[in-house]
């Protein structure tokens, strides 16, 4: 949640004054007994009027850091940028996203619903899809400058080329090995990485 919050806070000082000025007034809309913070029957209030009901109550524990059992203005803006801008759920335990977490790349290009795992998930395969293409959201952003010249996705630039496999067989000097992985991700061009 504190990485949500961090962005939160860095869209707001960036946004203009008249955007600034309305999560104020949003926040104190919510604020319905005019007590400068949001009680956990205000937020529930807001879910429900706003057709947010898809949203755990247990999330108000989730959004309130400093456990003092209600929200300030810069917890109401983390839950602003969460329901409007994410809303991702890990699709195998349907927890809330946060940080690193895996997409199918599939689903993700198809401009349709995206399919979303945890970690945990992803590692453990505790989903069941019909799309093998995964990547993590860091590697996602940085794919779209495109891949490494000669790799149709991903997949292909992670796998091992037949010939550097060879190698690496015959001869499992450290230095090698760790060559001829750095040229198979980087899709058979020595000294580039995937993300750079
Ligand atoms: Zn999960
Ligand atoms: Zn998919």
């Amino acid at each position: 949640m504190e990485e949500f919050h961090e962005v939160a806070i860095a869209y707001y000082n960036n946004a203009p004054r008249n955007l600034q000025r309305l999560a104020w007034s949003f926040f104190l809309a919510l604020d319905s007994d005019g007590d400068g913070q949001i009680s956990y029957t205000e937020y529930i209030n807001f879910l429900r009027q706003c057709g947010y009901g898809w949203i755990s109550s247990n999330f108000f524990k989730d959004l309130d850091r400093n456990r003092d059992g209600c929200l300030g203005f810069w917890e109401v803006l983390t839950l602003y940028y969460v329901i409007k801008t994410r809303g991702l759920w890990c699709q195998g335990c349907q927890t809330c996203l946060v940080g690193l977490y895996f997409t199918c790349v599939s689903c993700f290009d198809s401009g349709s619903r995206t399919y979303d795992l945890c970690s945990a998930c992803y590692k453990q395969k505790k989903f069941s899809h019909n799309h093998t293409n995964f990547m993590d959201n860091h590697l996602l952003l940085r794919s779209k400058r495109g891949l490494p010249a000669g790799t149709a996705n991903i997949n292909l630039a992670l796998a091992p080329r037949p010939a550097i496999n060879a190698a690496a067989a015959v001869d499992d000097d450290l230095m090698q090995s760790f060559q001829a992985l750095e040229t198979g991700v980087a899709g058979g061009k020595p000294n580039t990485c995937i993300v750079m």
